[in-house]
């Protein structure tokens, strides 16, 4: 199954500081310190994307019905009352990121020595390189999109969308072979390691967006989120 490895994540560290502040300005000395922070992480980070087209074969009610094929039965998704945010997809996206590990292993040693400030500046630099892993997958699925005259339908999953529990990634993610990019799924349904999403792109001819957007306005975290757009 594809894993995109070959990743450029570009970290700025006045945008890292901007997330840690929730759009707030923040004090130059911390953008210094978010640049050493940057520089440390480089070698802890090791962003990997693996992911699969998916059939769709329609929505029913709450569910969206996928032909995985490779001689396997149809799978289903329960996403809820938003499942017709797929209703358009001919193809889907199934995808999990990752920078893997090695950041977190550091950030608790970090934590356990007192270097609590440390810690948290690379924990979020770390959570600004998984968000442009991220982009680089809804890139991908925007460029095939556009070779096909199609538009795309919003990044979708579960924990995030309104009616689409944490717990549905055991079946979103039982479409992909965690093992090849070191990642498996707890019993909570949280994928480890934690620095770690999974995604459900739709993809299609009647959708009018070029864009892989967010939805905002049915997502879970909404009422405390500053990057919220509608
Ligand atoms: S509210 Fe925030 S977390 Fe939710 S989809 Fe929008 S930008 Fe993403």
């Amino acid at each position: 199954m594809p894993v995109l490895t070959d990743i450029e994540i570009k970290l700025d560290a006045r945008e890292v500081v901007l997330a840690l502040h929730q759009g707030k300005k923040a004090p130059e000395a911390m953008i210094e310190e978010t640049w050493d922070a940057i520089g440390q992480s480089q070698a802890l980070i090791h962003p990997r994307a693996l992911y699969r087209w998916v059939k769709v074969l329609g929505v029913n009610g709450e569910q969206v019905l996928l032909a995985p094929g490779n001689g396997g039965g149809d799978a289903v998704l329960r996403l809820g009352p938003h499942a017709d945010l797929m209703a358009k997809a001919e193809l889907a996206l199934v995808s999990i990121v990752t920078i893997g590990g090695k950041l977190d292993h550091h950030i608790n040693e970090l934590n356990k020595s007192g270097k609590l400030l440390e810690a948290y500046l690379l924990d979020s630099v770390g959570v600004v390189a998984l968000a442009e892993v991220g982009k680089a997958i809804r890139k991908y699925v925007e460029m095939e999109a556009e070779s096909r005259g199609w538009g795309v339908s919003a990044s979708l999953a579960p924990g995030s969308l309104q009616g689409w529990p944490i717990e549905g990634q055991f079946a979103l993610c039982g479409l992909l072979p965690l093992d090849d990019i070191g990642v498996h799924l707890n019993e909570s349904g949280v994928l480890v390691p934690f620095k770690s999403v999974s995604s459900l792109i739709g993809m299609g001819g009647e959708y009018q967006s070029k864009k892989v957007g967010s939805v905002c306005r049915f997502c879970m975290r909404a009422e405390t989120c500053w990057r919220r757009r509608e």
